[in-house]
């Protein structure tokens, strides 16, 4: 059994897996007004301004769809290699979040169905895969 890390356990959680691999479950907020908001936060809700208890963590689903892309060619940090492309997605529970599209993924445009996947980043120095967010063109 491989054991994975994720990169940034406080973001998202490890859901059902498919084909492509393990796919993503977003830790996001809902406020007593309705409001969907990610990622979870306790300072208070963006739209009716309520705080504390009205604030409860909710699970997000990570399908939405595609309303904008960037690619990065040369970034300022030498250790972050470019390319890589920055998209812009319409979560289907409401928040809109900027991530980054899965490598090799084909190429994406607005409108598009999307869905986020824990892709493999990296590895610890014990061996276990790290695991990050990527979004990628739904199946
Ligand atoms: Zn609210």
């Amino acid at each position: 059994m491989l054991s994975n890390k994720l990169l940034k356990p406080g973001l998202y959680s490890v859901g059902s897996s498919d084909g492509a691999g393990p796919t993503a479950r977003l830790m996001g907020g809902r406020c007593r007004c309705g409001y969907v908001f990610f990622p979870m936060q306790t300072y208070g809700c963006e739209r009716c301004g309520s705080h504390g208890d009205a604030l409860t963590p909710c699970e997000l689903s990570a399908h939405g769809t595609l309303l904008a892309e960037a690619t990065v060619h040369l970034h300022a940090d030498k250790n972050r290699p470019a390319p890589f492309t920055i998209v812009k997605v319409a979560l289907d529970d409401g928040p809109v979040i900027r991530t980054l599209l899965a490598d090799g993924s084909a190429p994406v445009a607005p409108g598009q169905r999307v869905a986020g996947t824990l892709a493999a980043v990296g590895q610890t120095e014990s061996g276990e895969t790290v695991l990050d967010l990527r979004f990628s063109v739904a199946s």
